[in-house]
């Protein structure tokens, strides 16, 4: 196969965990006999630096052009002042926007072997193996907001608002994915309460009626959901959500695995490149210092071969050889426990590319 993909390394650890993700991508590429052209490109803080601009139009134009993204992360202290005229995080909403990407997912399945890192019990993570699609270019953080008043008579407004249209895709997205996994799917919204919410259960459940109709199909309250979440998270296969429910329950959800470090997550569009990113951010505290952990950033590469270039047994291999080195007791300094001995960022891509050769 030959695909061109795109690098956005950004700033912090970001050209840290993605040069050992591309060392991952060559040895695929080398091992399976495909082309990959990889280009890298500026986009946040380095390209505020650069060009003025978190995403430039040379990069975007690179986005547009690929088969897929691979993204490390964006932003620090040095871009951190609220007067500046652009931030860093606007080049991640501008390139969501610009691609199209309304469906964020993110899988949270624990390793065994780290299993004691959780801050839940053993018994009570183990066996989780959850895929969140999150719906992101919709809902509140995209409707009419303002202020109006002064004084004890300010206020602010917000609105949540959703089409049909956009509830039909994100759910498309999600249960067709149950298809591929357990073939469960589980829909999240508030609509004991909200308007948009009653629009959003009959829309997907409409949608699973008639084009899934296999799937088992189950609706829960976020309320209710945030507190499954920590008591049996086991039980659940693909969860859909809207933007700010599945913020709010994907951040929670990462904390099950007791590591920012290993989680990965993509955001699809219809068509055209999806962006393939690590959940953490630029760490900016230990960038520098070989000892970020680029699990999450080469596990991406895994989603990125899996859903934008359909190569699935390639998405397998990777994520055996990670698999096999954390089984190995090998970590980096976030995922040790105290007492074990720790290993960098390029020492731990080593071993990932070792397993994936033998
Ligand atoms: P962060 O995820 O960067 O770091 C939180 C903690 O986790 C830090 O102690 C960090 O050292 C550690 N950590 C994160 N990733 C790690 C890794 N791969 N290996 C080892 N340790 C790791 O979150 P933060 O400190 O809140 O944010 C730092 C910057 O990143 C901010 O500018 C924020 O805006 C930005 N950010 C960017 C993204 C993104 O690009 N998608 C996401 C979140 C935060």
């Amino acid at each position: 196969m030959d695909a061109n993909i795109v690098l956005l390394p950004g700033d912090g650890i970001g050209p840290e965990i993605v040069s050992q993700a591309e060392r991952v991508l060559r040895a695929i590429a080398e091992r399976y006999g495909h082309e990959f052209e990889l280009s890298s490109h500026p986009i946040g803080g380095c390209a505020i630096d650069e060009f003025g601009d978190p995403l430039p139009e040379s990069t975007l134009n690179a986005c547009r052009k690929s088969d897929a993204v691979l993204l490390g992360a964006v932003g620090g202290p040095k871009w951190d002042d609220p007067h500046a005229k652009t931030r860093p995080e606007a080049g991640l909403l501008k390139i969501r926007k610009e691609l199209g990407l309304f469906a964020n997912l993110r899988p949270i399945n624990p390793h065994p072997a780290l299993l004691d890192s959780s801050p839940l019990k053993r018994h009570i993570i183990e066996g989780t193996d959850i895929l969140f699609v999150r719906e992101l270019t919709g809902g509140i953080y995209f409707g009419d907001s303002g202020r109006q008043g002064e004084g004890d008579h300010a206020s602010a407004f917000n609105t949540m608002v959703y089409s049909q249209a956009e509830v039909k895709r994100v759910v498309r997205v999600a249960a067709a994915a149950a298809l591929k996994r357990r073939g469960k799917l589980t829909s999240v919204d508030k609509a004991n309460v909200l308007e948009v919410s009653r629009l959003w259960r009959h829309t997907a459940e409409e949608v699973v009626k008639k084009e899934f109709p296999t799937l088992e199909y189950e609706v829960v309250l976020v309320d209710a959901m945030a507190m499954h979440l920590i008591s049996r998270p086991t039980d659940f296969d693909v969860v859909v959500t809207g933007n700010m429910f599945g913020d709010i329950l994907t951040d929670e959800a990462s904390m099950l695995p007791g590591s920012l470090g290993l989680l990965p997550s993509a955001s699809v569009g219809e068509s055209g490149p999806g962006l393939y990113e690590p959940i953490h951010g630029s760490a900016p505290d230990i960038a520098g210092k070989g000892i970020a952990n680029p699990l999450a950033t080469i596990l991406a590469t895994a989603m990125l071969l899996r859903h934008s270039l359909q190569l699935g047994a390639e998405a397998d291999a990777i994520e055996a050889a990670v698999t096999q080195v954390l089984d190995a007791g090998h970590r980096t300094a976030d995922i040790a426990q105290k007492g074990e001995s720790s290993i960098g960022t390029t020492e731990i891509a080593d071993h990932v590319l070792q397993a994936m050769s033998g």
